[in-house]
């Protein structure tokens, strides 16, 4: 019988591990690929119909698509892991495994933030990000914030990202003298790895009048005083608010004993991204390697444990330790794009290396989006 791998999640991480996989054994292999969801989105394309760059249905891509040797989709929640035995529950019945692979990311809660869910908005989930594209028109005066709720969020750029497209998206209606934008952030500087990138950042900001709300948190939102309140008691008024929600470890991994509790990512060795359970594997924005949480490094670590997994079964050399390294493209408005090169763990501390913005770089990012539905889904594609 050929070996049984689950990945749980078809995000970054599963796909990217599941494409490898099927690339080198074919129907050598039996993959079963779990997602809730039946279409995948990138991250990127939130920000792109948020501000009417792009349709909804054209940033959708149907997991239904894929057809990869050995690789069967399953359309299910995954209700109960239990990591000793490598089994799983979903709404659609009971899989055991050789090897099991958690990719389910981070849950996302607004509520957890008071009165966000009731006087603001959040663009982090496919379905905050696409009602925003409805609300945006209707903001015509005042001071807009866009703040971060929890000291660890996904893709540490899209905030700062989302301010400038924000005012490229007033400017263009018109309404940029009357409005005022801010972002809260609980960094010191908008990319603490590389202070190129955060120079350019800022810079950014001061020329087009964004004001950089260092070292706070919004803890909570005021809906009938529209204020918000940030982690040191401070109010700030708002017409516009646009949040990034606390994350959190998917409760399916907490009561699997995975993680310890809601905040604290899924333990890995950082070298092979192995959890405490043999054959376990925690890949992406789950696990507590000490990367952002970002479709890049998720991508990363699922090649690391491809590698493992081919080695193990075809008995060849150990795959190289992962790295933390990748590449994140930063929207800079004005369509240019920058890029930022990071490497969080080959070194002795973080470094990132910085692309200035240009347009060449906004066709890179598009080629890094079609490259992935190609190689994940199979057919050429704009992400
Ligand atoms: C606005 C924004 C912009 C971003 N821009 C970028 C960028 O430019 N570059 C970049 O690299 N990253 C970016 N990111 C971050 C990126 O989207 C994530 O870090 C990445 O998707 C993480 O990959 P993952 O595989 O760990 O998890 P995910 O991609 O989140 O996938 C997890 C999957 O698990 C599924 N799932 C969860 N729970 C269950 C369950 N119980 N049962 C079944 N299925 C379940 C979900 O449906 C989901 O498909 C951005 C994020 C946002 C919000």
């Amino acid at each position: 019988m050929s070996t049984r791998v689950v990945v749980l999640g078809a995000g970054f991480g599963g796909l990217e591990l599941t494409t490898i996989l099927s690339d080198a054994f074919g129907d050598g292999i039996n993959i079963m690929l779990i997602d809730k969801s039946d279409t995948f989105v990138f991250g990127f394309s939130k920000l792109d119909v948020m501000f009417g760059r792009r349709m909804p249905a054209d940033v959708r891509h149907r997991y239904s698509d894929i057809v990869k040797p050995g690789v069967r989709f399953l359309q299910s929640t995954v209700r109960s892991i239990d990591p000793p035995a490598r089994c799983v529950v979903t709404d659609d019945g009971k899989f055991e495994a050789d090897v099991l692979v958690v990719a389910l990311g981070a849950d996302l809660d607004p509520a957890a933030t008071p009165g966000l869910v009731e006087g603001g908005n959040e663009f982090y989930t496919v379905a905050g990000a696409f009602a925003l594209r409805d609300v945006l028109p209707g903001f015509e005066r005042g001071p807009a914030i866009i703040g971060v709720t929890g000291k660890s969020f996904k893709c540490p750029p899209a905030p700062s990202e989302a301010a400038l497209l924000l005012h490229d998206y007033l400017t263009a209606r018109g309404r940029r003298e009357a409005t005022e934008i801010s972002v809260v952030m609980p960094f010191g500087t908008p990319i603490p790895p590389s202070p190129e990138t955060s120079q350019a950042i800022l810079a950014a900001f001061a020329e087009r009048g964004i004001r950089f709300v260092k070292d706070s948190l919004v803890k909570a939102l005021h809906p009938g005083r529209k204020l918000a309140v940030l982690s040191d008691g401070t109010e700030m008024p708002f017409e516009l608010f646009l949040g990034v929600p606390v994350h959190r470890v998917p409760q399916v991994v907490v009561e699997s004993g995975l993680a310890a509790d809601a905040y604290g990512w899924v333990p890995v060795n950082k070298k092979t991204l192995e959890t405490n359970f043999p054959g376990v594997y925690a890949v992406g924005d789950v696990n507590g390697v000490g990367t952002p949480k970002a479709g890049v490094f998720a991508e990363g670590a699922a090649r690391v444990v491809a590698a493992a997994i081919i080695a193990q079964l075809r008995g060849g050399p150990s795959p190289e330790a992962y790295k933390g390294a990748g590449s994140c493209y930063v929207e800079f408005g004005h369509d240019q794009v920058g890029r930022v090169d990071v490497d969080f763990l080959s070194g002795p501390k973080p470094t990132g290396i910085f692309q200035v913005p240009s347009e060449a770089l906004v066709a890179e990012k598009a080629d890094f989006g079609s490259s992935r539905l190609q190689r994940w889904f199979g057919r050429p594609s704009r992400a």
